[in-house]
């Protein structure tokens, strides 16, 4: 088992295959980046599911495929079920703006994925366009659909920011309802990376917007999920992802390796640690050993929680949010 100094069980990994994304999302990656990790310094499948193995054998029971936009790897469903056939037990589970969904989905099921998790930032598509650089809601939209049609378990991410997306909050959240879809509103995130002039909304402000149109209770946290989740008087639940919230990171239970083989103990900070050539060499002690001091140097917690003018220089689309 792998517990980390504040007697946090790590056991679930963020995994992002490639960095390259086809949106260029105002709050996390604008501008493309001056230079792309060349496609020869990125893990195989096969060495990224070496490393998984041991971390599966170390007491891991939940990975998620995350980017950048996972959906540009190739053979992405090969990958997924390399792991599948370890350990069919295994929490699969995936990020993406669903762009190339449509064609994936039935494939991706197949292969043993069972969660995804979509991002949908806007139902107009001029907003959407705004926000992810190019003309992209018929597509994603229609991912959402396929998703659901051939049984993955699908739930919608939203980043509201004033003046762009903050007045769809609703009628997201109807969207989601009508077709029995979680939603989860995310904070914004301040980075280096996003467009300077981004406002984001804080939980209070959302709560106190969503309490205009509807009745609900909170219900507190779903086990080591950081998302906290209020329920309707019909029992929809939708959930509010908070790492301005001083206890965030609390139950934290993740790592997340990127696709050059650096395993990162804290999505807020830049430290990290390379896998990749023990794997490579085959040296499986000492890739365990990495992975071993990764989660004992875990931070105990984020610095957007304390009120700091210092703003994280991690990029998300590295680390796969
Ligand atoms: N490309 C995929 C996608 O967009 O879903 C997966 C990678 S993306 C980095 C994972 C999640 O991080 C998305 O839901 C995205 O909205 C969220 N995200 C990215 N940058 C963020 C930021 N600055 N603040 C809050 N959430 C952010
Ligand atoms: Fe790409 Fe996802 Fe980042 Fe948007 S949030 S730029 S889709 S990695």
């Amino acid at each position: 088992m792998l517990i980390d100094s504040y007697d946090r069980v790590v056991d679930y990994i963020r995994v992002s295959v490639t960095e390259r994304c086809n949106f260029r999302c105002q709050y996390c990656m604008p501008e493309k980046p001056f230079s792309w990790v060349p496609k020869e310094n990125l893990l195989s499948f096969e060495d990224l599911f070496e490393f998984l193995k041991i971390a599966i054998d170390e007491g891991v029971k939940k990975i998620r495929i995350t980017g950048g936009e996972p959906l540009l790897r190739e053979d992405l469903d090969k990958f997924i079920k390399m792991i599948y056939d370890y350990k069919s037990d295994i929490d699969l589970a995936m990020t993406t703006n669903g762009y190339l969904l449509k064609d994936a989905a039935q494939k991706l099921k197949d292969a043993g994925l069972s969660r995804i998790n979509i991002s949908v930032d806007s139902l107009k598509p001029e907003i959407a366009q705004k926000i992810a650089g190019k003309d992209v809601l018929k597509n994603v939209l229609e991912g959402v659909e396929e998703a659901l049609k051939v049984g993955l378990h699908v739930k919608i991410n939203m980043v509201p920011m004033k003046g762009m997306n903050a007045d769809e909050i609703v009628d997201i959240l109807e969207y989601c309802k009508e077709r029995n879809m979680t939603i989860r509103f995310i904070e914004y995130m301040e980075n280096s990376h996003a467009s300077a002039d981004i406002k984001g909304m804080k939980s209070a402000e959302l709560l106190a917007h969503i309490k205009e149109h509807y009745e609900f209770s909170d219900e507190g946290f779903d086990g080591h999920s950081p998302s906290h989740y209020f329920k309707m008087p019909d029992g929809y639940k939708f959930g509010l992802i908070e790492p301005y919230e001083d206890d965030f990171c609390k139950k934290c239970n993740r790592i997340r390796l990127t696709a050059e083989g650096y395993l990162i103990p804290c999505l807020y900070f830049d430290e990290a640690m390379s896998i990749k050539d023990f794997i490579q060499r085959g040296d499986i002690k000492n890739a365990a050993l990495v992975l071993k001091e990764v989660v004992r140097t875990k931070p105990e917690k984020n610095r957007w929680s304390e009120s700091s003018d210092e703003v994280s220089t991690r990029a998300f689309y590295e680390t796969g949010g």
